[in-house]
């Protein structure tokens, strides 16, 4: 479907000023706006249209680059917009800057005013072996609370909040701008419709104090650096009634001593001797799990991967482990004693270079370009 012009939208035109816009778009928002038309699907397409409009023609940037390039220019700049959502952050301003004033309430509904307390975030730090398997703590998160003596009410004992003589209630003042009649938050009771004569003491009227709440979390097997835990409404209280914030866990692993991971895999540098990688051998290796043994072949070189599989960490969604991989890294001798040298001088006349087969495929190569 072809998009119409934001001017015809709006209903002004192309040499409109920004108070026009600004004009129009307050007055068709007003009758297209989903709280006055509930369920109207048309009404709130039309909403859409409207707000896009605004969102581009009252950014002089924006307006600029559709006047010169049409749609194309802006197409993309409007986050939610362009994906047909509401939400995006172009509306959340133009709903803040100009609903805020115009449908606070309007006398009859407390409902629109409540508003939504903070989101939270807490770091949680956790060793490597608990992001593997999971584990259960406690935290305790410095929030607001709902002040108790008062009940929240932020009156004090025996008395209770009244309603505002200003407003009477409504927590809005209605004001003549030129033909519209429009409302802004009551200055006396500062929107809330209700005033206190005598504040509670704890919480000098706020109706909330400052407190820890402590929170039992269950921390699944899997989660790594970075990992985000959402929990609903356990952010800060919202006020006037409005629903508390959500708390966001943001999760850190420690590193360990040994094993580092990779997705789901865990990976083990392993020293082993010389003697050992030449003539294979049984060695016991860590595991998330615990000691276990493996078989290391003859001949084994420097920086084989051993596959212990089922031996990672488990996936956060969904069955089964990863894998660890046990790195094999040959130790060559320091601090030998004079015997030791002996040996290995003897042990290089006997062997010659047929014992190392990848060192002589190099020296030939060597031997074939530098003659
Ligand atoms: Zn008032
Ligand atoms: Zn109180």
């Amino acid at each position: 479907m072809a998009k119409r012009d934001y001017y015809e939208v709006l209903g002004v035109n192309r040499n409109a000023s920004e108070t026009e816009i600004k004009k129009a778009y307050r007055k068709n928002a007003l009758k297209y706006h989903p709280d006055k038309n509930p369920g109207d699907k048309a009404a709130e397409s039309q909403f859409k249209e409207l707000s896009e409009a605004y969102a581009v023609l009252s950014d002089g940037q924006k307006r600029a680059s559709y006047d010169q390039f049409g749609h194309a220019g802006v197409d993309g700049q409007n986050g939610g917009f362009s994906s047909g959502g509401f939400g995006g952050s172009p509306f959340e301003d133009i709903f803040g800057d100009i609903f805020g004033d115009i449908f606070g309430g309007g006398g009859s509904s407390r409902r629109g005013r409540g508003r939504r307390g903070d989101d939270l975030r807490y770091n949680l730090t956790i060793s490597f072996e608990e992001a593997a398997f999971g584990v259960n703590t406690k935290i305790q998160i410095p929030r607001h609370q709902s002040c108790e003596p008062c009940a929240g009410s932020g009156a004090a004992k025996g008395s209770s909040p009244k309603t505002c003589p200003t407003c009477q209630g409504a927590g809005q003042v209605r004001y003549q701008q030129g033909f519209f009649s429009l409302t802004r938050p009551c200055p006396d009771c500062a929107g809330e419709g209700r005033v206190i004569d005598t504040p509670c003491p704890e919480c000098r009227g706020a109706g909330k104090v400052r407190g820890k709440k402590t929170i039992s979390l269950k921390i699944p097997a899997g989660v790594e650096t970075g990992s985000r835990l959402k929990l609903s409404n356990e952010g800060e209280i919202g006020s006037q009634g409005g629903p508390p914030g959500d708390l966001y866990v943001v999760i850190t692993v420690k590193d360990h001593l040994i094993f580092q991971r990779e997705g789901q895999d865990v990976i083990c540098e392993t020293p082993i001797s010389f003697i050992q990688a030449s003539l294979g051998c049984d060695m016991e290796v860590p595991t998330l799990d615990g000691k276990i043994k493996i078989k290391v072949p003859a001949g084994t070189q420097s920086g084989k991967v051993l596959n212990l599989s089922g031996k990672g960490i488990p996936h956060l969604q969904g069955y089964g482990r990863g894998d660890q991989l046990v790195v094999l890294r040959v130790e060559t001798p320091t601090k030998l004693t004079s015997r030791q040298k002996q040996l290995l001088e003897e042990f290089a006349l006997e062997g010659g270079e047929e014992v190392h087969p990848m060192g002589k495929s190099f020296f030939d190569k060597v031997k074939e370009i530098f003659g």
